[in-house]
């Protein structure tokens, strides 16, 4: 089956609240839609956030990145051979990421309608005993000051979230003190999820993480403490500290995610498409985590409902993936889409539908 015509358009999704971390402040989401039909006139979707401080796409690059070099480089390409279209998207544009995950995710959201299965249970299918029909997700807690932060915490309790991804890096001895007065006010049992954005130096990250042990404020682990370059810094974060250590900004490629494992520079790995330039390159992370039985952490940027869903349906698939941070679609105002995955609170509920699942999609769309 041909790939047959290559379109995109634009997507803004108002946000409950502004989302802040120690890199930057949004309040919608603003996306582009990619779709790519195949000459039976079935449609994939996928979707890219212009993420600009983290993967350095803008609005304007991914969609001169798709425009000029990725859709020239497909279409008309056999959808059946997966493997030789993704070689083509990679030979086409360095880097890019964010403008492969879109396209990436489109292909297999069209390659998986064509087989007639959910996408979940095509990834999943080399191992179906590790695959989920359900996940639970975390909700992202924005850093501000710590009463703000400490009311937005008790209603995501209240909304049914279990687990609180909260930001911080904004000031070490501050944070010990967010990290206090949330765990006070939501109880031993909530699961608290810290993540720096990159927010603190070695020596601050290894000060304050010890700080929240030895307060006994028990959290899961500490994402990204320390800059993405900063391999020998995370490295050294990863040894001094207990509480386990997540690379996410550090870990774009799957290079990037042997080097972390082999040198032992963070215990887990934020799996996130934008970075890795789609479900492809992802696979071959999970591979790897399998291979040295690292666990993985599914996450997204300020993504809706396509490419969330997207991940969504690679984190049912695959084992070693066992902790998802999939709240774009909890922190839209509205689901503008029609169909795909049930976001129920903290719950996500993958469908039977064919592909991802998603079956209408609001926007207008110009063929490049
Ligand atoms: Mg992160």
């Amino acid at each position: 089956m041909k790939i047959s015509h290559i379109s995109i358009g634009y997507i803004q999704i108002p946000l409950v609240t502004p989302f802040k971390t120690a890199l930057r402040t949004v309040d919608s989401v603003n996306d582009l839609i990619v779709k790519i039909e195949a000459e039976d006139g079935s449609v994939g979707y996928g979707e890219a956030p212009p993420t600009a401080v983290i993967t350095g796409d803008t609005k304007e690059s991914i969609e001169a990145a798709i425009r000029g070099y990725i859709a020239p480089a497909i279409r008309g390409m056999d959808l059946d051979d997966l493997g030789a279209v993704m070689q083509n998207m990679e030979k086409a544009i360095a880097k890019n990421t964010s403008a492969k995950a879109a396209i990436d995710i489109a292909l297999y959201d069209l390659y998986a309608k064509t087989k007639g299965q959910p996408l979940f249970r095509l990834l999943g299918s080399a191992h179906p005993e590790h695959v989920k029909t359900e996940l639970e997700t975390d909700l992202t807690i924005s850093v501000n000051e710590t009463d703000e932060m400490v009311r937005d915490s008790i209603r995501a309790m209240e909304q049914g979230f279990r687990i609180l991804k909260v930001k911080v890096g904004k000031g070490g001895a501050k944070d010990v003190e967010r990290i206090r007065a949330i765990r006070e006010a939501v109880g031993k049992d909530a699961i608290i999820r810290v993540d720096a954005n990159q927010g603190w130096s070695r020596e601050e990250a290894v000060r304050t993480i010890c700080a929240i042990e030895d307060a006994g404020l028990n959290i899961e682990l500490v994402e990204q403490p320390v800059s993405y370059h900063d391999f020998k810094g995370m490295q050294y974060v990863t040894r001094e500290v207990d509480t386990p250590i997540l690379a996410d900004e550090s870990v774009f490629s799957y290079e990037d995610a042997v080097r972390i494992v082999e040198e032992h520079a963070a215990d887990f790995i934020n799996i996130k498409l934008m970075k890795t330039g789609g479900i492809h390159q992802a696979l071959r992370i999970c591979d790897i985590a399998d291979e040295y039985g690292v666990q993985c952490m599914t996450g997204c940027m300020l993504e809706s409902k396509v490419s969330v869903s997207a991940a969504a349906h690679l984190a049912a698939a695959r084992g070693c993936i066992t902790m998802a941070d999939l709240d774009g679609p909890s922190l839209c105002r509205i689901d503008p889409y029609q169909g795909g995955p049930l976001y129920q609170g903290p719950k996500i509920l993958l469908p039977e539908e064919p592909g991802i699942g998603i079956a209408g999609v609001p926007v207008e769309f110009m063929e490049v």
